[in-house]
C-alpha cells in the first residue's frame, strides 16, 4: 500500500514532498528481502519516489521535519535529521563519514554477502551511530541513525492525547475491526526491547533503550479506559514489546553496539532489576481494589522469560495476579543450536521458568499453564531439528497450536540467514526454503492435527521410526476425541 499511497499523493498534490513513515516504510528503508515476490528489492524511498522516509518511532524526525518546512527551508536540507533516510538527489551530497553498505545489484550477484550487510548496518543502527549510503542500482539513499527515544515527560505528554481507541466509523458497516478488540483497552507502559531475538525486527524499530512512562501516566489512561462506555471490566494487557523491561534503562545505551543485552549471555551492565515494574503492578492492583465494579488486568505482552527469573517477588505478582488462567510464554524450539541462532535461551531456562511459575501459581492459589509459542522452519533448524522437539512435545503431551512457520520480515538478523544462507558467525547453515520442508516442519510441530497425519507418516515411514509413528497416531486418535 506504501507505493499506491505515495503515487496517489504524487497524483493530488504534485508539488507537495512526500515523507514515508510508519512500520513498513522504517524496515524498507534499505535494500531488503520481499518473502511474497522472493528477491531483494530496493528501499522504498525509490520505489515510492518519495522524498524522506522517516524511520523508528518517528515523533521526533517528523516534527523536525514539519518545523523546517514550515519555517520555508527545502526539503533538500534535512540530510542532518537523525531518524531520517533520504535519496542522494539535486546536488544532495552525502554525509563523508557515511559507511558504505554493500549495494543491491552487489547482494543480488552475491546474496552471501547479505549477513555482511546485515551486521554492518547493525553495528550503526544506535542513536550514536554514523549515517550508512547504499546504492540501490539506480540511486543512493543515505540512511541516518535513529532518533533518541523520548523521554517519559514526553512520552506522558503523547499517551495523555484524546486517542478515540475505536475505528473509523466506515468500518461499521464492515461488522468493525476484529484486531482492534484484543487491543482496545490495553495500556502502553513503554517502548523498546533489549532481548535481540534474531526473527524480531523491533530493534530497528523502536530500538533496545527502554523509554518508559510514568506510573501516574499509566494509572491515568487506567483511569480513562475505565471510564470508557464500552469496557467491560479487564484491562487486556500492560505491558510492551516485552512486557517485563518496564522501567530498566541502561545509561550506555546509546552508544553500545550489541543488539542484545541478554545474548549471547547478560552484560554485566544490564539493569535487570524489576523495582519499577514491581511498583508499577502494585499500584495498579491498588487502583483495582479503589474502584467500584470489579477490575481485572492481565498481562498479554510476551514476557522474556529469562529475564522473570531474576525477580521472585515479580513471579509471585505475575502468577498472583496478573494471568487470566494462561501465560504465552515464547521458548520457540529445543535445539540448543536452533535457540543459539533465534538468540535465545536455552530450553533449561525456559523449564526452570515453568518450574518457578507452577510453584508460584499453586502458592497463589491457581490452576494455571503455560502457552508455548515457537518457531519452525528457523534458518538452522533442518527437519531432523524439528522432529527432535516433536519427540520432546509428545514426551511432555504437549499439543501446541501456537506454531508459527517462519517469515523472513525485513531487516531482522534470521532474514539475514534465510537471504545468505550462513549464520551471523559466518558459518553455512540449512535454511529450510521450499514449500515441502516448511510444510513438513510445521506439521510435525503440529504432530497431534489429523489431517498431517499422511505427511507425517510419509516422513517418520522413510526413516523407520515406526514406533514415534504410533505415538503420533495415537495423540492425532486421542485429539479427535477430545475436539
Ligand atoms: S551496555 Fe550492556 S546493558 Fe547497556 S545497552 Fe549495552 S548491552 Fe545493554
Amino acid at each position: 500500500p506504501l507505493l499506491t499511497y505515495a503515487a496517489r499523493a504524487r497524483e493530488a498534490f504534485n508539488d507537495v514532498p512526500i515523507v514515508l513513515g510508519g512500520l513498513e516504510a522504517s524496515l524498507r528503508r534499505l535494500v531488503h528481502y520481499d518473502y511474497i515476490e522472493d528477491r531483494l528489492k530496493r528501499s522504498v524511498l525509490i520505489d515510492a519516489k518519495a522524498d524522506l522516509l522517516v524511520h523508528g518511532m518517528g515523533e521526533r524526525a517528523t516534527l523536525e521535519v514539519a518545523r523546517r518546512l514550515a519555517a520555508g527551508d527545502s526539503i533538500d536540507s534535512m540530510g542532518d535529521i537523525p531518524g531520517l533516510a533520504y535519496r542522494v538527489v539535486r546536488g544532495i551530497c552525502p554525509p563523508a563519514n557515511a559507511v558504505v553498505l554493500p549495494g543491491r545489484e552487489t547482494l543480488e550477484a552475491d546474496p552471501e554477502r547479505f549477513m555482511e550487510f546485515q551486521l554492518t548496518y547493525q553495528r550503526q543502527a544506535h542513536p550514536g551511530g554514523t549515517p550508512v549510503i547504499q546504492d540501490q542500482a539506480p540511486g543512493l539513499v543515505v540512511v541516518n541513525p535513529p532518533a533518541e527515544p523520548l523521554s517519559q515527560a514526553e512520552l506522558d505528554i503523547l499517551y495523555s492525547l484524546p486517542f478515540t481507541r475505536n475505528a473509523h466509523p466506515m468500518y461499521d458497516r464492515l461488522g468493525g475491526i476484529a484486531a482492534l478488540e484484543p487491543v482496545r483497552f490495553s495500556i502502553t507502559t513503554h517502548r523498546g526491547c533489549f532481548g535481540g531475538c534474531s526473527f524480531c525486527a523491533i530493534y530497528f524499530h523502536q530500538g533496545k533503550q527502554i523509554a518508559s512512562r510514568s506510573e501516574d501516566g499509566i494509572l491515568t489512561e487506567a483511569e480513562c479506559l475505565a471510564a470508557h462506555k464500552d469496557f467491560k471490566g479487564t484491562l487486556s494487557d500492560i505491558g510492551g514489546p516485552t512486557a517485563n523491561m518496564y522501567g530498566m534503562s541502561c545509561p550506555d545505551a546509546a552508544q553500545c553496539r550489541r543488539e542484545s543485552c541478554l545474548f549471547p549471555s547478560p552484560c554485566a551492565k544490564l539493569p535487570a532489576d524489576h523495582a519499577r515494574m514491581l511498583g508499577l503492578l502494585d499500584r495498579v492492583l491498588g487502583w483495582q481494589q479503589r474502584q467500584k465494579r470489579k477490575i481485572h488486568t492481565t498481562i498479554a505482552s510476551g514476557i522474556r522469560h529469562d529475564l522473570a527469573l531474576k525477580s521472585r517477588d515479580y513471579m509471585e505478582l505475575l502468577a498472583g495476579y496478573f494471568v487470566g488462567g494462561h501465560l504465552k510464554v515464547a521458548p520457540e524450539h529445543y535445539c540448543p543450536h536452533v535457540l543459539h541462532l533465534m538468540h535465545k535461551p536455552g530450553f533449561e531456562v525456559f523449564e526452570e521458568f515453568e518450574a518457578r511459575f507452577a510453584e508460584a501459581s499453586a502458592r497463589a492459589g491457581k490452576q494455571q499453564y503455560l502457552v508455548p509459542y515457537f518457531i519452525s522452519a528457523h534458518p538452522g533448524c533442518s527437519n531432523e531439528d524439528a522432529l527432535k522437539l516433536t519427540e520432546y512435545l509428545i514426551l511432555r503431551n504437549w499439543r501446541p497450536r501456537q506454531v508459527q512457520d517462519f517469515v523472513p520480515s525485513p531487516l531482522s538478523l534470521s532474514t539475514a540467514m534465510y537471504v545468505s544462507g550462513r549464520s551471523p558467525a559466518g558459518n553455512r547453515i540449512v535454511v529450510p526454503k521450499g514449500r515441502a520442508d516448511k510444510k513438513l516442519q510445521l506439521a510435525l510441530l503440529h504432530y497431534w492435527d489429523k489431517r498431517n497425519a499422511r505427511q507425517i507418516e510419509h516422513y517418520l515411514t522413510a526413516r523407520g521410526r515406526r514406533k514415534l509413528l504410533a505415538q503420533i497416531r495415537r495423540a492425532q486418535a486421542d485429539a479427535q476425541r477430545n475436539r
